[in-house]
């Protein structure tokens, strides 16, 4: 009970005879050390127990709590760079343990910045696990009134890709595969990206001879979204960047075909004054486009893009030898709408009505240029203005929704009433529960940017002022909303 307490300090180094330097409080003290204290056993970042004379008496267990920051490098004396925030970058030494690990800029290692050391290498979820996909099911069938992209991309992948020997045989090289599609949100990009991947795997399998399960087990998908990328901390967006990489040179060594998929890829680009990092672009960028030209020898990675901001693509990515394929996906017009509408009320669909006349009514209410339908008004800076129907913003995706809502008021129907089928009523019911819910989208806030992102017509041309909600079809249509009410959203 009488006796003082003792206290802590991590071991440094050995000085002469039996002193040796230890920080102790922050401080860096030299002290002695007990008889019994097995000075060839002590590396540096040992923990050791100091009496209350602070003499070294005993080594404790180590402490295992403390910083995780990335490296930056390792330098070849040992010593180690890491990034402890953003602008503030240090020196530190290794801890006993670590002295014969191979540390790699973007590896997260355990620090105590008190003692100055680093502890240990810390293993984290790679975000490869988190991209890596399976190939998706996804057929060129499945996606509608994209005749002409499908064609442009099949051209540009597919057959450089499946067709290398006889490319080789008249001497011309393979072209990188790499393609970028742009569009609107919501209007197959990811579906075209998938369809390509599932193409590739039963080619491979055909060519290969081998089972189209087994293909699919070898072959990857990696849908990499450009925020999710994003992150706020130094070198790890960099870090994600590598790992993606890598592991689709994993697999392609193993001549597997790797599709890696970057969507909004805009994001990455758009970095500058979101606060995220002010040097993040002159980093990243560099980056991503040193890796896409590394994967350029390999003959089976794919890299696609995607993007809703054509006006943000940094034209260093389109040169020759990247994505420099470009492929731009419009919204539907009217006959591909139809053609949309048609894939998700197909034959296997139970209808009340004729289907190809359901299908025409459809479109025309979509497609309807009347004031009724008319949804925004745009101002542009130069004083005109125009007026945006909604047909100028569906896409796929909402076409998608309107079929998707129809089936539930049809199942709904079928419980109360017993009659089996989509009808015309529960189609266009569908359709003015959509336009309503996407009443709201305009964003008042940021005219020019919403325009560019729901790719408004012309305004790239001339500079949006406001956008202004018309209600078009939902004015004094009390009976509507009580339809729309019940729709399950
Ligand atoms: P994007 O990548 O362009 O934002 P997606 O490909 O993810 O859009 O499309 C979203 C959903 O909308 C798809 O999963 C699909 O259900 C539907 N869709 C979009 N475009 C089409 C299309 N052209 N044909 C069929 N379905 C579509």
């Amino acid at each position: 009970m009488g006796d003082p307490p003792n206290s802590y300090a991590t071991f440094l180094r050995r000085c002469e005879g039996s002193t040796i330097d230890v920080l102790h409080h922050g401080r860096r003290l030299r002290v002695a050390t007990a008889a019994s204290l097995d000075l060839e056993a002590l590396v540096p970042g040992t923990e050791l127990r100091l009496n209350e004379a602070l003499a070294a008496v005993e080594a404790v267990a180590q402490g295992d709590a403390g910083n995780v920051v990335p490296v930056v490098e390792a330098l070849a004396d040992s010593r180690i760079l890491v990034a402890v925030a953003p602008d503030d970058t240090r020196v530190l030494g290794r801890a006993g343990a670590l002295t014969s690990e191979q540390l790699h800029p973007g590896d997260h290692v355990l620090v105590d910045l008190k003692s100055q050391l680093v502890l240990e290498r810390i293993d984290r979820a790679e975000i490869t696990d988190l991209v890596l996909e399976q190939v998706p099911e996804v057929s060129f069938e499945q996606i509608g009134g994209l005749g002409e992209q499908i064609e442009a991309i099949r051209d540009a992948v597919e057959l450089p890709f499946l067709q290398q020997d006889l490319y080789r045989t008249y001497g011309l090289r393979p072209p990188q595969q790499g393609v970028l599609l742009y569009g609107p949100p919501g209007c197959g990009k990811t579906m075209i990206a998938k369809a390509v991947a599932h193409e590739l795997v039963l080619r491979s399998a055909e060519v290969r001879g081998v089972s189209v399960a087994e293909a699919l087990e070898n072959s990857a998908f990696l849908n990499v979204k450009g925020p999710e990328l994003l992150n706020k901390y130094v070198g790890e967006t960099e870090r994600s960047i590598r790992l993606v990489f890598e592991r689709a040179r994993e697999k392609a060594a193993a001549d597997h075909p790797v599709v890696i998929f970057f969507d909004e890829m805009e994001a990455l680009f758009r970095t500058r004054g979101t606060g995220l990092s002010s040097d993040v672009e002159t980093t990243i960028v560099p980056q991503l486009l040193a890796e896409i030209d590394g994967v350029e020898g390999l003959d089976n990675v794919i890299v696609i893009g995607a993007s809703n901001r054509e006006d943000m693509i940094d034209p260093a990515i389109l040169r020759p030898g990247r994505l420099d394929v470009k492929i731009r996906v419009r919204r539907p017009n009217a006959r591909a709408g139809r053609e949309i509408l048609g894939l998700y009320l197909d034959e296997s669909v139970p209808v009340r009505e004729d289907r190809e006349q359901l299908l025409d009514l459809a479109t025309r209410e979509i497609y309807d240029g009347s004031p009724a339908s008319a949804f925004v008004r745009v101002e542009y800076s130069d004083g005109g203005h125009d007026t945006l129907h909604f047909r100028d913003f569906v896409s796929g995706a909402t076409l998608r929704n309107i079929v998707d809502r129809a089936k539930k008021l049809a199942v709904k129907d079928q419980i109360a009433t017993g009659i089996v089928g989509v009808g015309a009523q529960h189609l266009q019911d569908a359709i003015t529960a959509e336009f309503v819910e996407n009443e709201d989208m305009p964003s008042a806030a940021h005219p020019e940017d919403w325009a560019r992102t729901t790719g408004l017509p012309g305004s790239g041309r001339r500079r949006v002022d406001a956008v202004v909600p018309l209600q078009g079809r939902t004015q004094g249509s009390a009976a509507h909303d009580e339809a729309t009410e019940e729709v399950p959203s």
